[in-house]
């Protein structure tokens, strides 16, 4: 199966010349898909019938199904359950923040990288989406969006998954939104998000993409952070940092630490100064994130004070970091935790 909004505009012409149609059919499609988005192809009705027909034929449109939907009464946080064409499921959620709107997507169903916070790797990984399948899932977002006169400004690729483990799909996403024919989304406005895996890290800094990387760190020392994270046993925070300043390097791009502050873990004030010194030579922002309570797991945020106190330190020896605003606390909007109450993943 080929999924419409899998499609490239290059791909899409490619594929509309073999069928001895005229390349602009392929700008004509975008328009119905990215800027009317309607959602059958029986609705692009500039194509004639037969073409309308050969591509229903070749071609999976609107494959999402919500099984369910959450809205956070304390910040509007909207979480959707979906369903895939195969039955297996992802989560998407749309958050509000005073610069915006942004949408963050899932590029896998489940995770295979096994962070110890996190409910989406509870069951492992299932299969990798198709960029079509994630394009799906922003252009559900935005049609929502629409019927407010709302758009989204930014893509964070935080959703299930490692989108750096599902790479071509992951960019294939990252061409067909920011295309100026589609959505339109500005490579500057996409987060990817990456537990560390850094060939792949080397090949996005060398693709001169412009997209912003994020990194989950979540501990300045290799003992702690294997704890955390199997992947710095591959990966260790030392051949980590120097792909960070590779990707540097070569994009001149700022980079974004992810620390996730757990009780008794890695919040303690020596950990934020090992984490300054750390990051010291690279140009960087840290966000530190209020754990969200994973029951499968255990383990315990850090109270609002020590996040605070945290944060100070950091600012004290230079390195600037925010502490992200919790969002839809209310609805588990934590990574995979409605997935993982649907399919019944605990672990008990
Ligand atoms: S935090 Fe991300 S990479 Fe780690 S297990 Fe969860 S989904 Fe996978």
């Amino acid at each position: 199966m080929q999924w419409l909004y899998g499609m490239t505009r290059q791909t899409l012409r490619e594929w509309l010349e073999r069928q001895g149609e005229p390349a602009y059919r392929a700008e004509q499609i975008f328009q119905w898909l990215y800027k009317k988005r309607v959602g059958s192809i029986a609705e692009m009705t500039n194509l004639s019938r037969n073409l309308r027909d050969l591509l229903a034929q070749e071609f999976a449109m609107g494959t999402l199904a919500v099984v369910r939907k959450q809205v956070s009464q304390k910040d509007g946080t909207t979480k959707f359950l979906f369903a895939l064409h195969d039955g297996d499921t992802i989560e998407t959620v749309i958050m509000r923040h005073d610069y915006g709107i942004s949408v963050c997507v899932s590029t896998q169903v489940g995770c295979k990288m096994g962070c110890k916070f996190c409910a989406s790797t509870l069951g492992g990984l299932i299969r990798n989406l198709h960029a079509g399948e994630i394009v799906e899932q922003l252009v559900y977002c935005q049609r929502l969006l629409d019927t407010a006169g709302e758009r989204v400004s930014s893509v964070v690729l935080m959703g299930s998954g490692e989108p750096l483990d599902n790479y071509d799909a992951a960019m294939g996403f990252v061409d067909i939104v920011t295309d100026a024919g589609g959505l339109m989304i500005g490579q500057r406005h996409i987060t990817v998000s990456t537990v560390g895996l850094i060939p792949a890290i080397r090949r996005l800094a060398d693709e001169r993409r412009g997209v912003t990387l994020a990194v989950s760190l979540h501990a300045a020392d290799d003992e702690t952070r294997s704890r955390m994270m199997p992947v710095n046993k591959a990966y260790n925070i030392a051949t980590l940092m120097e792909a960070c300043q590779y990707y540097f390097r070569v994009t001149g791009r700022r980079i974004s630490f992810e620390y996730a502050l757990i009780n008794g873990h890695n919040d303690s004030l020596d950990d934020a100064r090992r984490l300054a010194e750390l990051l010291r030579p690279i140009p960087c922002h840290v966000n530190l994130i209020p754990v969200n309570y994973v029951p499968e797991r255990n383990l315990v945020r850090t109270p609002a004070r020590q996040i605070q106190a945290f944060a100070d330190e950091l600012g004290k020896l230079g390195q600037t970091a925010t502490v992200r605003r919790e969002m839809g606390a209310d609805i588990a909007a934590a990574c995979g935790q409605l997935r993982a109450e649907h399919s019944g993943e605990r672990s008990g």
